[in-house]
């Protein structure tokens, strides 16, 4: 290959006549795609080789998350449609050429993105915002078999502690996106703190803050999931359908409101609520994003006679995924609680059609087994 790269190297169109690396085994595998809105197809293909620094897994579990339910809903501007899943633990299956952290038959749980370490976000420590984190963004984990990136393997994919499910292990990437929403906030210590929206991401939410001893409000609106909030440790609940909320969160927090909101459904009308629900001095952070363009506009007295700050939080860092790694391995963030369902991946496209119901918070999907794996 390299002495016909030399041979025609004037021509503008060498790539097309470079033979592309056979990125495929003869053994077939299902895969969920998301073909478009609300469509998902479950195709065979070949299970995929891995090229130079990436890893094939096994698939053992996949988590549903919010994400996938907004791309499902409408697309989403930072996950294309195709491959589908982007949460999940799995086994080692086979390794290309370079790989040296993981081996075959090893348990791993991947992140689906991970940073370049060299642009000026990456220098500077913020590697959330890093340009190039979505290149070899790994999808398709609703399958029987993953291929992870170049990328991906060689900074985001670490070992399964040997004391959690795959289940349990697929929340790295959640909880490494939770873990870095509070070290936004740790310059100043929150006593109280009210988690709005009751899906995954806020359940995890009020189960970090009571790992980090503060006192927990949750505020949602359906009974199930007010119900789960307070098994997971939730100090107090405020039912959005029912009481009227700003009253009812001065009310469970001793008359002047919890220190921080944490915004956890991503609408636009809830951001611009919560900032009005918030203390004097109050802090509020955005955690869910919104649709792309979107615009909100505050009450300026808020933000600024009464000091409302307004905190954003994007994605993790590497440093986020090994804090979240810890607390999941050390058994200090118990995940279990959160999982509506375990499901067969025969049956996504039901999973999804009861998500967008607004049935079930979270489902873990295994290729073969319906019980806790
Ligand atoms: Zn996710
Ligand atoms: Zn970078």
């Amino acid at each position: 290959m390299t002495s016909e790269i030399s041979s025609v190297s004037d021509s503008p169109t060498l790539t097309e006549h470079v033979p592309q690396r056979d990125q495929e085994s003869r053994e077939l595998m299902r895969q969920a795609l998301l073909r478009e809105p609300r469509h998902i197809e479950l195709v065979t293909r070949p299970v995929p080789a891995p090229g130079p620094g990436e890893v094939v897994l096994r698939v053992r579990a996949a988590l549903t998350c919010g994400t996938d339910l907004k791309t499902y809903r409408r697309g989403h501007p930072k996950v294309p449609f195709g491959p589908f899943g982007h949460e999940c633990a799995g086994d080692v299956v086979a390794t290309g050429r370079g790989v040296r952290r993981v081996r075959e038959g090893d348990a791993v749980v991947p992140t689906p993105t991970a940073s370049c370490g060299e642009c000026p976000s990456c220098r500077a420590g913020r590697e959330n915002l890093c340009e190039r984190q979505f290149e070899g963004i790994v999808l398709g984990a609703y399958a029987d078999y993953l291929l992870i990136s170049e990328k991906v393997a060689a900074s985001n994919l670490l070992r399964k502690p040997s004391t959690l499910t795959y289940i349990e292990a697929a929340f790295l990437e959640p909880l490494s996106c939770v873990i870095h929403a509070w070290d936004r906030l740790r310059s100043i210590p929150v006593e109280q703190v009210a988690v709005v929206g009751l899906g995954g991401i806020g359940l995890l939410h009020v189960r970090v803050a009571k790992a980090l001893g503060a006192r927990v409000i949750a505020v949602g609106r359906r009974a199930e999931r007010l119900t789960l909030a307070k098994q997971l440790g939730a100090d107090a609940v405020v039912d959005t359908d029912h009481d009227e909320v700003s009253a009812g969160l001065r009310e469970v927090s001793g008359g002047l409101g919890p220190d921080v909101i944490i915004e956890c459904t991503g609408s636009p009308h809830m951001w611009v609520e919560v900032a009005g629900w918030a203390r004097r001095g109050g802090r509020v952070l955005l955690f869910a994003g919104l649709a792309a363009g979107a615009q909100v506009a505050f009450d300026a007295t808020r933000l600024h006679y009464d000091e409302v700050d307004i905190v954003n939080s994007f994605h993790y860092r590497p440093s986020d995924v090994l804090e979240a790694h810890r607390l999941l391995a050390t058994g200090q963030i118990d995940v279990r609680p959160i999982i509506s369902d375990v499901r067969d991946l025969t049956s996504i496209v039901d999973v999804f059609a009861s998500l967008d119901r607004g049935n079930g918070v979270k489902y873990a999907i295994l290729p073969e087994a319906t019980g806790w794996a």
